[in-house]
């Protein structure tokens, strides 16, 4: 197996990253991504490897949809940016990014605002803090946030342990939704023992793939949202296929996030139309892979890690 290795830039920042490496593989049943994020060592990286294994070469379940609905994704932008985000996606759910390092609850709200002046009465605003607060200052800001949003769908991740996540959950009505809980935790039962979300987010490469994400799904009994790691449309389509194998999805997927990448590796990358993207395989385009392969050292240093991820699963 072949692994190409890519680098693209993203237009804003996310996760701190201003770059998205990776690499993609093609196998008997399709081709596949291995990107785990830079500050992944192997052992953290190894689910992501089994992952790509996975689709490259078991194939995916059946699909019970052909079409899965998804938010946009607004980064910590300024109010104009996010309401000019919102109206290039045509979805109808956004997902707004809060509790930034180095802003205020002032920015969260101005950006919010601005988002469901853009969405219109009937979109829905979620917002995701990454585990950005304490529980106390989660209460005060979901109180605001809801009241600016004219009400959320669901707040994700508003404080990092599960346990407080579990106490936040307590002392407000809006919906928590578990997600680095989950994909990075040791137990990602846990969530499910202390009562601490309403909904899961299920991201397919950190959790092992669509076949084990499908089993966690079914362990939890919660509501899925699964979303992507950033990856190019060829990992986004795997994602893709877990949304359209599960029994029930109530929510819009976070599997939108082309518009963060500067460039992909196939020749349509996956772009939603009216808040929808299709299921089903992406396939490597030589063209599209010219304009964002990674120079001879990247590369290399993405063999060496794929070398040392192997080690970690053998
Ligand atoms: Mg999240």
């Amino acid at each position: 197996m072949q692994f190409r290795t890519y680098s693209i830039a993203m237009p804003t920042p996310f996760r701190g990253i201003t770059r998205r490496e990776g690499m993609v593989v093609e196998g008997a049943a399709g081709w596949a991504e291995f990107s785990p994020f830079l500050d992944y060592n192997p052992v953290e990286s190894a689910p992501w490897l089994a992952a790509a294994i996975d689709s490259a070469e078991r194939g995916w379940p059946a699909s019970l949809r052909d079409h899965v609905a998804v938010n946009c994704t607004v980064p910590a932008v300024d109010p104009d940016e996010a309401a000019r985000i919102v109206r290039a996606s045509g979805c109808g759910t956004a997902k707004i990014k809060v509790a930034e390092k180095g802003q205020t609850l002032a920015d969260d709200i101005a950006r919010i605002e601005a988002v469901r002046d853009a969405l219109g009465p009937r979109g829905k605003v979620r917002v995701d803090a990454n585990g950005g607060w304490s529980v106390d200052e989660a209460v005060i800001a979901i109180a605001a946030l809801e009241s600016s949003a004219n009400g959320l769908e669901y707040v994700e991740q508003p404080c990092a342990s599960v346990e407080d996540l579990a106490a936040v959950r307590r002392r407000v009505d809006v919906l928590i939704a578990a997600d680095e809980s989950i994909r990075r935790a040791a137990d990602p039962m846990r969530v499910v023992a202390l009562e601490a979300a309403d909904i899961a987010v299920l991201k397919v490469a950190p959790l092992g793939g669509v076949h084990a994400c499908l089993q966690i799904a079914e362990q939890i009994g919660l509501p899925v949202v699964v979303s992507s790691a950033v990856e190019t449309s060829i990992g986004l389509a795997a994602g893709l296929a877990l949304a359209a194998a599960l029994p029930e999805l109530p929510y819009a997927c976070g599997l939108a996030t082309t518009s963060l990448l500067d460039g992909d590796v196939v020749a349509s990358p996956l772009v939603p139309v009216d808040g929808y993207l299709p299921v089903g395989r992406q396939v490597f385009d030589e063209v599209a892979y010219d304009t964002v392969a990674a120079d001879a050292e990247t590369d290399a240093r993405w063999q060496q890690r794929l070398q040392d991820v192997k080690a970690v699963l053998a």
